[in-house]
């Protein structure tokens, strides 16, 4: 499971630098590897490599970029399951997760740029009263792509894909804490050969091989999915050198169940199962659920059977639904949100701070949480303000449509909302007026292709399809071209 190469050039090389950082599998606690951290040499080096790569690269034709990425689309679908192992030994995603939805969004993004790609108006004549000037959309220049660990390929995916489609090079640092996975996802660019410098590889923290990527002066764009501590530091950084930078932050998404809705309990209970999914770890967790107070009796035992039901375990069984989350440091953090709602008076229904009982004793080292349902809380409190990221529900009562939706406005996120109802003149309004970049009605999915990223903190632009593929573009104009 060690990380210790990087993939630059088209090439696999030994960092310059020699500073490590243990991998550890969060369902024991075992070190299960290191990873090597990038020093600034080795940015320089790949940022070179790529910078070498981008006029020849950014000169080929969408149809060619389409080529390529056929070609990773079925090099990635080769090496799924493989990732997938990674990505449970890595973060602890139950196997059925990495398997499924976490190793089938990347490929699914990867499918959808292949047609994105068709679909970008790459030129365009237009008139201008005398004659014509021509618009051409192009590839902006070296990307900087930074991603976390949470939905890892997920996340590769959207940054890669686009920037390839783009006609950009890039330089990907993903997070220290899943380097193995994205290691893989190197292997399936060199088996799909892509031309050498387009993509290139480094680990290591945020705040070393990040920063000097974010601050080189031959990068172009940045996209960086993380903490809105991350994305404000690193659009300082950019700042210096006018950089475009393209964030997908936090979210604290709100999810209204109104009484009219056609299955309340059917509802409330597919809402607790997503919350929960992925151990929580999710920008887009429905983590707070505002129920009309006249359904409050119904909906918290419908939620608090789902919690209760959850198998919390070995993430490597068949059985469990929910593994660790990602480190002992993520683990006390939420242990510690937990006690603060106890502490602010909202009613623990099920969980709370303690480790989930019946571990056996070669788990006890590992990152376990108890999923945990709050009902009566107020979003005044902070459990219902910050993102705790890991198996925490808070249950909010409201009485009119007006108050939900103040309620689930007032945050200073805005990634996803959700509600409920069977009335079509109320769906309306409410999709209208709830401050969201996604809002999901009844359910309902949004596809491949459709454009993810929020308002407020949750960040700048959108990823996904021809709206990822643009965040990675420029435009020129032209006048006076020969008829
Ligand atoms: P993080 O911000 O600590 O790290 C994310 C990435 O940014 C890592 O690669 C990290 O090394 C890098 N990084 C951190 N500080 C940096 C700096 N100063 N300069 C440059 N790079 C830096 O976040 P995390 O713990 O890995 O992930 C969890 C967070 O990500 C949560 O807040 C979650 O909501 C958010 N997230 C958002 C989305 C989305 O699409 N909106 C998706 C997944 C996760």
């Amino acid at each position: 499971m060690s990380s210790n190469r990087f993939y630059i050039n088209g090439q696999w090389v030994t960092p310059r630098s020699a500073a490590t950082q243990n991998t550890i599998d969060p369902s024991t606690g075992a070190v299960i590897g290191q990873v090597t951290l990038a020093n600034a040499e080795d940015v320089e080096l790949a940022v070179t490599a790529a910078d070498h790569a981008l006029d020849s690269w950014s000169q080929t034709s969408p149809g060619e970029r389409r080529a390529v990425l056929e070609r990773v689309v079925a090099a990635y679908a080769s090496r799924k399951g493989e990732i997938a192992d990674a990505i449970t030994a890595e973060m602890g995603a139950p196997k059925s997760l990495s398997h499924g939805a976490q190793v089938g969004a990347g490929l699914g993004h990867l499918k959808d740029f292949v047609q994105a790609i068709d679909k970008v108006a790459w030129t365009r004549d237009l008139p201008d009263g005398e004659g014509t000037y021509t618009l051409t959309l192009e590839a902006k220049g070296v990307a900087a792509l930074i991603t976390p660990w949470n939905w890892p390929m997920n996340q590769i995916t959207l940054k890669v894909g686009a920037a390839l489609a783009a006609g950009c090079t890039m330089v990907l640092k993903p997070s220290e804490l899943s380097p193995r996975s994205a290691d893989l996802f190197a292997e399936v660019m060199d088996d799909a050969q892509v031309p050498p410098g387009v993509f290139n590889l480094i680990h290591g923290i945020g705040p070393v091989a990040g920063e000097a990527l974010v601050g080189h002066p031959k990068v172009s764009v940045v996209s960086l999915t993380g903490s809105t501590r991350a994305g404000t530091a690193v659009t300082k950084i950019a700042a210096d050198t006018v950089k475009r930078v393209a964030l997908e932050l936090g979210g604290k998404g709100a999810n209204i169940l109104f009484a009219d809705a056609s299955d309340p309990i059917e509802a409330a209970t597919t809402s607790a199962i997503q919350m929960f999914r992925n151990s929580g770890q999710s920008c887009n967790a429905p983590s707070r659920l505002l129920v009309e107070r006249s359904i409050l009796d119904l909906v918290i035992p419908a939620v608090t059977k789902v919690a209760d039901d959850l198998v919390v375990g070995d993430p490597r069984s068949a059985d469990t639904d929910l593994g660790p989350v990602v480190s002992a440091g993520q683990q006390a953090r939420i242990r510690s949100l937990i006690e603060t709602g106890l502490a602010e008076g909202a009613r623990l229904v099920t969980g709370g701070p303690d480790l989930p009982p019946d571990l056996p004793p070669d788990l006890k080292g590992g990152a376990y949480v108890r999923p945990t349902v709050f009902a009566e809380a107020t979003n005044a409190m902070t459990i219902a303000r910050e993102e705790i990221f890991g198996p925490v529900l808070t249950i909010i009562p409201f009485d009119t449509e007006e108050e939900a939706v103040s309620i689930a406005n007032d945050t200073v996120y805005g990634l996803a909302s959700y509600f409920w109802t069977s009335d079509p003149e109320r769906a309306r309004r409410v999709a209208r007026r709830l401050r969201a970049g996604m809002v999901r009605l009844n359910g309902t999915d949004l596809p491949f292709g459709s454009p993810f990223g929020g308002y407020g903190q949750s960040g700048i632009g959108r990823e996904g399809g021809v709206w990822g593929i643009e965040d990675f573009l420029e435009i020129k104009a032209i006048s006076g071209l020969f008829p």
